[in-house]
């Protein structure tokens, strides 16, 4: 038998535990997927947008996989910490598949950034989709009359999103009920989203974009001007040779542009060629607003400043300006990329193959493509691992891991644990009048668990 840790039970560790099971070429391996919270699916749960049911619903063919006799859930398990360092996880199976994602947000770095009311996309994020760490009282939205987010990306466009929709259309989501009545109660009115760049260079897609302007009681608006200002706006041949998503975002803003104002309480303005240079802030401490300067393009497909700026008015700013991985006590990291170097998905020490360790997923390749795109690359990672099992199998293991986990002073959340937690949130919506509802907390999470209680 090989036996097989897989850290993180995100996109890729699920799909790197798939095919390690679903394979002939090695009969009889068994995995493990290890995750530091009790529930499983990394981003899929804490990560996608709540009203985005469909992508959301994948969590089903993650949970199909789960299930699998071969495969066991052990939630509520940190690997690199006391507990369990990574050398010791070593030691309990033939082989470790680190996929612990890369959900740590980058900062702007500009003076003000530390302001109160000023915080990263992410700890939104986390906020809204009841991840235990995030701070339940994190996001106190009253007096916000006007928010920033600064980013070009599905993830801003997300964040945007979620604060102009209104709580009608949230109630029907699994959001934890204090981020729903945050959100219901809330008199924002106005969200700029900005981009240094031009409309031709946003990373956003074209359906995300085009979501934003249908919102019910949202005008959703861009400034003709600075879209004029992007060199490929005007020139129907520039245009035709951009790639289609940029091209078919071009014509939604187009159209954005040239429509008449909406009628409703709240207004999306989507920016562009402006650079954050300064969290403008009042004598409490608090967020007023954004100061940035005008940039223009700078013909070689970057901009540059132009000297002149302008303030927008905002209580509330989300940074949304990409993520990175963070290192992992006793993994090799790369500080540059922000990832674990490897060769196809073998873990290298001193650029050479580290017996037994292998990585899949954002942690692998960074924070790029769509969770489809996390398929292939673990993909890749648990052919490298097949081909190396004979070596790998030779060594005699000290028992069942879980054993070993529990004498370490772990409690470990196994599958009936986490059932019992999705059963809890599907009595908790019904007590709310709404389908299941998340549970934010730790204490929350495991009481539901019913995992004993720490040693
Ligand atoms: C806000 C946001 C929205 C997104 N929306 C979409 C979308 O709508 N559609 C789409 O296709 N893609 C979306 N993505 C991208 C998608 O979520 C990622 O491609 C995917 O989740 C990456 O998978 P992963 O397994 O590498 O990492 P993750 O999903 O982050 O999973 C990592 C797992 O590892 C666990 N872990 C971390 N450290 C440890 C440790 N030390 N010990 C044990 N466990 C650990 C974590 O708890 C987590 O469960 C979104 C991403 C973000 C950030």
């Amino acid at each position: 038998m090989l036996r097989v840790a897989v850290v993180g039970s995100g996109p890729s560790g699920v799909y790197a535990a798939q095919t390690l099971v679903q394979q002939r070429e090695v009969p009889g391996v068994r995995v493990d997927v290890l995750d530091r919270l009790p529930a499983p699916y990394g981003l899929v749960r804490y990560g996608v947008a709540p009203d985005h049911e469909k992508i959301k619903s994948l969590q089903g063919s993650l949970r199909t996989v789960l299930e699998d006799e071969r495969i066991r859930f052990l939630g509520n398990v940190e690997v690199g910490g006391a507990a369990l360092p990574a050398a010791r996880l070593l030691e309990l199976y033939h082989a470790v598949v680190y996929c612990v994602g890369a959900a740590r947000d980058r900062m702007l770095g500009i003076p003000g950034e530390d302001l109160a009311g000023v915080h990263s996309a992410t700890a939104f994020v986390s906020w809204y989709s009841g991840h235990p760490d995030a701070a339940a009282e994190a996001f106190g939205l009253p007096g916000v009359d006007a928010a920033v987010v600064v980013g070009a990306g599905n993830v801003a466009v997300d964040v945007t999103r979620i604060l102009a929709r209104g709580a009608a259309g949230l109630a029907p989501t699994d959001m934890p009920q204090p981020a729903l009545a945050a959100l219901a109660d809330s008199g924002l009115r106005t969200v700029s989203m900005v981009a240094r760049r031009g409309p031709s260079q946003a990373r956003f897609t074209t359906k995300e974009l085009r979501e934003l302007g249908t919102l019910p009681g949202v005008d959703a608006r861009t400034d003709p001007a600075e879209l004029a200002l992007d060199p490929v706006y005007a020139d129907p041949d520039a245009a035709a040779a951009l790639p289609a998503v940029a091209r078919r975002n071009l014509e939604v803003l187009r159209g954005w542009a040239a429509a008449a104002p909406a009628a409703g309480p709240r207004r999306i303005a989507l920016r562009f060629y402006l650079r954050p240079v300064e969290v403008l802030g009042g004598p409490d401490g608090r967020v007023t607003g954004m100061r940035f300067e005008r940039t223009a393009p700078d013909g070689r497909g970057g901009v540059t400043g132009t000297g002149v700026h302008e303030d927008v008015e905002a209580q509330l700013v989300l940074r949304s300006v990409g993520y990175r991985g963070v290192p992992l006590a006793g993994l090799p990291f790369d500080p540059v990329t922000g990832t674990v170097p490897h060769a196809a998905g073998r873990v290298l020490r001193a650029g050479r193959a580290s017996v037994g360790e292998y990585v899949a997923g954002w942690i692998k390749r960074g924070p790029t493509g769509v969770i489809g795109t996390n398929r292939p690359c673990a993909k890749e990672t648990a052919s490298s691992l097949l081909q190396d099992a004979g070596v790998l199998s030779r060594r005699a293991l000290p028992g069942d891991p879980l054993d070993a986990l529990r004498a370490a002073g772990l409690r470990p959340v196994e599958w009936p644990g986490w059932m019992a937690i999705e059963s809890a949130e599907a009595d908790l919506g019904r007590s709310l009048g709404r389908r299941s509802v998340k549970i934010p907390d730790w204490p929350g999470l495991l009481a539901a668990a019913g995992a004993p209680p720490a040693l």
